[in-house]
């Protein structure tokens, strides 16, 4: 057993500490950010915010809604060859810079991962998502997704260490997933006491990555617009969303009026037993399920929720002089903190 006695911190920890400025309205500053990749020869320019590979949240009409923001979506795995090809004829011209295709470890998904890719040869990110990135066999398969898909950008996650970052980085990966345990939905930490605050993740990943030329998207544990901020403060590239962006009209997970006559929208962690119920035909006897299943308030479209996001984020690159999103984390200095906002008249 050891102990490592450093403070690791979460997003309820910190502020960031204003600074001098020479910005005199949010509207001089610029979310865009343009990235080069470590394998792939893409590039990519837009707003780095994305929707969680969920299949409440990263559906086909929240990848339509977020891309006319420059923002991105990791389209969850369950959509099938017929429905990707169809979508893909109809929208893909527009949007195939703002969407990634998400796929397991599986040899099932990487046969649908191939198949998907050769039918529609517009798709350039891939999502390669397992809750544990620690594992060999994850390691072996972000290989060989780099081997088959040489000019793919390709994200793999998710771990929260920075040894494991480079190992993803050297293996194939180009941009790697951060977080184990913030989710919204997500019960890992109860279930199994394993984690690590999101913040500290991000710092101490975004560090690994930058110097091996890679980039990291911080996912889970956002849920004001505030904490996406403190994300990019810490380093992040892209800043994944679940909860944030999950209740709206673009977002999957049925609708459903509660007694009090008010509309909700199921949403579930992808490990939770609603989950497993609906795809794969209940909670196997080895293992429990780590998420939550919540009706949420239902929000209408996302773009409202979009220019709150980005509207927060743009005030405080004011806050901090910082003209564009790329100098937010330089211009970050981090305060600890006992407190967080007032909340005297939140409901
Ligand atoms: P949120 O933005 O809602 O805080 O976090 C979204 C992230 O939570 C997802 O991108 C994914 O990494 C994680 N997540 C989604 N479903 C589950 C689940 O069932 N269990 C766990 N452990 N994490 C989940």
């Amino acid at each position: 057993m050891h102990i490592e006695s450093d403070i690791k911190l979460g997003f309820k920890d910190v502020m960031l500490r204003p600074k001098r400025s020479t910005l005199s309205s949010r509207s001089e500053v610029s979310l865009n950010r343009k990235f080069k990749f470590r394998h792939s020869e893409l590039t990519w320019e837009g707003i780095p915010v994305m929707a969680a590979n969920m299949d409440t949240v990263g559906t086909y009409e929240m990848a339509i809604a977020l891309a006319q923001h420059q923002l991105f979506t990791a389209i969850h795995k369950h959509y099938t060859p017929a429905q990707w090809k169809t979508f893909m004829q109809t929208s893909g011209n527009k949007i195939a810079d703002h969407i990634a295709l998400s796929t397991g470890t599986s040899p099932a998904d990487a046969e649908k991962l191939d198949t998907i890719l050769k039918e529609n040869e517009l798709l350039k990110f891939i999502c390669i998502d397992v809750a544990n990135g620690y594992s060999e066999k994850f390691v072996d398969f972000v290989k060989a997704t780099r081997t088959k898909h040489p000019a793919k950008v390709i994200m793999a996650g998710n771990v929260v260490t920075g040894e494991m970052v480079e190992e993803l980085l050297l293996a194939g990966a180009d941009m790697v997933k951060v977080g184990i345990g913030p989710g919204s939905v997500c019960t890992t930490r109860v279930k199994t006491g394993v984690g690590y605050p999101q913040l500290s993740a991000i710092i101490e990943c975004a560090d690994a990555a930058h110097g091996l030329g890679g980039q990291i998207i911080s996912d889970g544990g956002c849920k004001v617009p505030g904490d996406v901020v403190k994300a990019f403060g810490g380093g992040a590239d892209f800043v994944m969303l679940g909860g944030m962006l999950a209740g709206h009209e673009e977002s999957g997970g049925e609708l459903v009026e509660k007694e009090d006559g008010k509309p909700y929208k199921l949403f579930y962690g992808m490990s939770s037993e609603t989950a497993m119920n609906k795809y794969a035909g209940g909670v196997a006897d080895y293992r429990a399920s780590e998420g939550k299943t919540t009706e949420i308030p239902y929000r209408g479209p996302v773009t409202d929720t979009v220019l709150d996001i980005l509207g927060g984020l743009r005030s405080a690159c004011t806050y901090v002089g910082a003209k564009v999103l790329k100098e937010l984390s330089k211009r970050t200095t981090f305060i600890r903190v006992q407190e967080q906002h007032n909340e005297w008249f939140t409901e």
